[in-house]
Parts: C-alpha cells; structure tokens; sequence
C-alpha cells in the first residue's frame, strides 16, 4: 500500500480546555498567548523540515492532541495551508481532525471544510451524562449531538465517533444505549476502545466504580455484534468502518500498523521514517526556545535493527483483521515468516487462535479477543 516515497504527517496540537480524568495524553490547558507562541513555533518546525521530504507525496495529515479544534480555526488553517505549501500532496490526501464538543462552532466547521479537511474525528466517549461528568468530560450528549449534526450539515462525509466501555458507573444497558445511539447515527467509523486506568493520571488514585471483568467481557463481544450488525466491518481490533472495502477505513491510523513513512510535528510527536524512529521533546517551553533559535526538537533517535523490523512488522500488522502479508515479509526481510516463528505460529495454529489464508497470516476471532497474549510472543 505504502510506497517508499509517501508520507503521513501528524501534528499535535497539546491543548484542552480542561484535562480529564484519565488522560495520560500529553496535553494541557493554556493562555491564548502561549497558544500564539506553539504555532508560531510549529511552523517553524514546518519550515525547518520541508526540505528533507521534498520528494515524498503527503498521504494524509491528521491534526490530533489534545484537542486540535479548541484554538481557533485560523490556527489550523493555516498551519495546513502552510504544509500545503511546503510539502508535495498527493491526490485525495486524507485530512483528519480530532474534535472534543463545546470546543466546536458552526463557523470553526466551516472553515475546517474550506482549509481541506476532509475527515473528523469526534471524542464523544459515552452518552450518558453521568458517565461523562465522571471522566471529566467538558460536553454532555446534546452538546456531542449539536457538533455532530453540524459537521452533517456543513458537508463532512467521513466521520468516526470514539466511543469507551469499561467506565466508572457505567452498566452493560447504558453502555448498549450508547453503541445503539451511535450506530444510528451512521458515522463512517467508530473506534471502540475500553478505558484503561493509567498510573500518573487521577483515576488511578480513586476507588473507580468500574464494571467486573465479566461485563467488561460482555460489552467486547457486543461491540463486535452490535456493530457489525449495523453494516460495520471491523478492520482493526479497536476500529470499524461502514460497509465493505477499504474506502472508510482510517488512512492515517493504517500508515501506523503497516509500518509506511510518517512525520510528527509539534510537542512529543512520534516520527518513523525508512526504519528510523524519533520524537520531539516534550517541554513546551524549550520546544518554543529551540525553535526560536532554529534548532532542532528532536529529542530521541532509533534506528531500528532488523529483529525489531521484523517484530513491529509482525505485531502491528497482526492489529489489523487482515493480519500481515507474508510475501511482503519474504521481500522486506529475505527471510520467510514461517521460518523466523515457526514455533509461535505452529502453537496458535493448533490453539485455533491464528490461521494462514493464502499469503496472509491473521489472527482468528479468538485470537482478536486475546491479541496482547498473542502479538507478545511474536518480540524476541
Ligand atoms: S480531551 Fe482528550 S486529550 Fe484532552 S484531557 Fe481529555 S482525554 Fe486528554
């Protein structure tokens, strides 16, 4: 899918305008003014870089954070009119922007639209309004429903919804309320993951009402079920696309687990480029300084060994329903995959956990259920 010579761009944009109660997401609030400063201070970054990619074709950019749509639109605007500028796009670029509601206008909308983003991304979390009061959440439902109805209204397509199970207070009925509700909507996607209780956050020192693990269960499985009987395929453990092939699915998030070119821009960005991974530092103040003087914000560089290549190809890639494909394993490694983990295959093969369909290597229905067990043994 990726050739050698196309990219992903993200930018992070680190501000919310209140941090909730489980985020473990670099991100923070802030004055207009140190807003003014870190955009100043990406474009910048922009500038500093485009010469190195001059000749790759831009796949897609996805704005993502924190909250890239609190600030206000012009910032965004031009800082993708900027990497227009810069960069080579190619033809249909994907072009995503995460959304929180009560950060989102009619008007922010609508110049999202003109500026040439093409897909949103909205946190809706949950609908229910204890739920979201619980997390820390700024919006309630119709706050989510107005933003929603409005992306419709303004001409946005492609939208995915990201929804949370496995929330303090959260019972298996509301929770389906919630999956009901947003199937109806017919968002392009939807991203289902469960809340998982990070050390460093405030939840992790809160005696959380969380569901036990069997209704933790049972909202997995009727995620899977709910979902794909709306017209939904699943194409990632976590991910859902409406109807079949490929069109709805998430570019961007794709570039990740198929391991293909891309470029993070902004505070503590992640970078992987032809096998080498880096990322930005993480202090707002010395990325704004650094930039200032022109210097660079990298802060960590890796070059992967060929081991890790074959593990990331393997454990990323078996994220996807999919699963890998094993001639481009041959081609990328000179090895075969069969060879490299002979054993690892052969015993969830035989568990019923993994299967092998011409040249692919997927993980079963059951494998999906128990991927972490799985994927951990395909690292050295
Ligand atoms: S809106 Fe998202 S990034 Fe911001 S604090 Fe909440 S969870 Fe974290």
């Amino acid at each position: 899918m990726h050739s050698s010579q196309n990219l992903s761009i993200y930018v992070h944009i680190p501000f919310c305008a209140r941090k909730c109660l489980y985020c473990d997401f670099l991100s923070f609030t802030a004055e207009k003014e140190l807003i003014n400063r870190y955009f100043d201070a990406l474009s910048k970054e922009i500038c500093l870089n485009a010469d190195t990619y001059k000749d790759y074709t831009v796949k897609s950019v996805f704005f993502g954070g924190g909250t890239p749509s609190l600030p206000d639109a012009e910032y965004i605007c031009d800082i993708l009119d900027l990497l227009h500028s810069k960069f080579i796009f190619g033809e249909d670029a994907e072009i995503t922007i995460e959304m929180n509601p009560g950060t989102v206008s009619f008007d922010k909308l609508i110049k999202y639209k003109a500026a040439g983003i093409n897909r949103l991304s909205i946190g809706a979390q949950s609908f229910n309004d204890d739920e979201l009061k619980k997390l820390g959440r700024i919006h309630d439902f119709a706050t989510f429903i107005k933003t929603y109805e409005a992306a419709v209204e303004v001409g946005f397509e492609n939208i995915n919804i990201d929804l949370m199970s496995a929330l303090p207070g959260q019972s298996l009925e509301t929770y389906l309320s919630t999956l009901k509700k947003a199937v109806e909507l017919k968002p392009t996607h939807i991203s289902a993951y469960s809340l998982i209780v990070e050390e460093g956050t405030p939840f992790f020192d809160m005696e959380l009402d969380l569901p036990d693990e069997d209704t933790d269960r049972l909202m997995y499985h009727e995620t899977k079920r709910i979902i794909a009987e709306s017209g939904y395929h699943r194409y990632e453990i976590s991910n859902y696309a409406f109807g079949d092939g490929e069109k709805n699915e998430c570019y961007h998030n794709k570039v990740y687990w198929e391991r293909g070119n891309y470029l993070g821009l902004g505070l503590g960005a992640s970078s992987m480029i032809e096998n080498v991974r880096f990322s930005n530092i993480t202090d707002i103040m010395e990325y704004i300084g650094r930039l200032s003087a022109s210097e660079s914000v990298v802060s960590e560089k890796e070059e992967l060994s060929f081991e890790s290549q074959m593990e990331e190809f393997m454990f990323l890639g078996l994220r996807l329903v999919k699963g890998v494909d094993m001639d481009l394993f041959y081609r990328q490694f000179g090895k075969k995959a069969e060879d490299v983990y002979g054993d690892v295959i052969v015993k969830y093969k035989t568990l019923g956990l993994i299967e092998i369909d011409g040249n692919r290597l997927r993980l079963t229905e059951k494998g999906l259920d128990v991927s972490n067990t799985v994927m951990a043994e395909f690292c050295f």
